[in-house]
């Protein structure tokens, strides 16, 4: 499938979309607290996609039975809401979360700290976002797109962290999945050059220890080959002819400015 340029009327519903998403991410992460189950997350996150009028992305996406995927710990993505599983005080906790606005897509995920966490859980959790900001200086029209992926990759190795994989970021609008994948890893190749009007999900998903995962036997859960902690940050992303439009967070995040996150820049 060819990378779809998005009209003015596409981006817009992008930016509604995107907006809501934000708001979403913002409202559940305050509501996060031990004792709750994963299960009662996941409706929580429901109730508030569906008061904005949008439908979860995720929902009976190849058969994912809920509306947003809640990993914990060493789970790096696709983590499956449940009764039986409750946070507790030290987790770390990936929401990721997909709504659809008048047909259009946003996706994005956020790792959150439950209670106290120690202080490596805590610094992964920001150096993840950390890695997604470096890929953001090389995501504007005329650079090429496996330049986000080297950036994100070159932030992870920093911190002698592992990169996942298995899994890449991707083309976003109609369809929750598009193209082109967008690796959070060098390639040996360029990659398309980006234009204005592309949309991109970009996600660094980063590991403690070794970028190695594996899948647990439900055939959606993807936990790290060690065991030891994951983050991902995401965001859906506007391609412009200066610095992308981050369309997946609240004014309240782009006041407080989410462009010099840990000081990267
Ligand atoms: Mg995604």
């Amino acid at each position: 499938m060819p990378v779809t340029i998005k009209s003015a009327r596409e981006i817009e519903l992008m930016r509604a979309a995107g907006k809501i998403l934000g708001k979403v991410h913002q409202d559940l992460g305050k509501k996060l607290e031990p004792g709750m189950t994963t299960f009662e997350i996941d409706r929580l996150g429901e109730e508030m996609i569906r008061s904005y009028g949008c439908i979860p992305s995720f929902k009976n996406y190849h058969g994912f039975p809920a509306s947003v995927c809640i990993s914990v710990n060493d789970e790096v993505v696709h983590g499956i809401p449940s009764k039986k599983r409750i946070i507790q005080e030290g987790d770390i906790v990936s929401l990721d979360i997909g709504v659809i606005y008048k047909g259009y897509h946003s996706d994005a995920a956020r790792t959150h700290g439950i209670g106290e966490i120690s202080k490596e859980a805590a610094n992964l959790i920001l150096r993840t976002r950390e890695c997604f900001f470096a890929g953001m200086r090389y995501a504007s029209a005329g650079c090429y797109l496996h330049q986000i992926s080297a950036s994100i990759h070159n932030c992870a190795d920093k911190y002698r962290y592992g990169v996942v994989r298995d899994l890449v970021g991707h083309g976003i609008g109609s369809h929750l999945h598009e193209d082109p994948e967008v690796p959070n890893f060098r390639k040996f190749h360029k990659g398309i050059r980006l234009r204005p009007g592309m949309t991109l999900a970009v996600e660094p998903m980063i590991n403690e220890g070794t970028g190695s995962v594996e899948w647990l036997d439900n055939d959606w859960t993807v936990v790290t080959r060690d065991h030891k902690l994951s983050a991902h940050y995401e965001n859906t992303i506007l391609i412009t002819k200066g610095r992308p439009e981050i369309l997946s967070v609240t004014e309240d995040e782009i006041a407080e400015g989410i462009w010099a996150p840990g000081g990267s820049e």
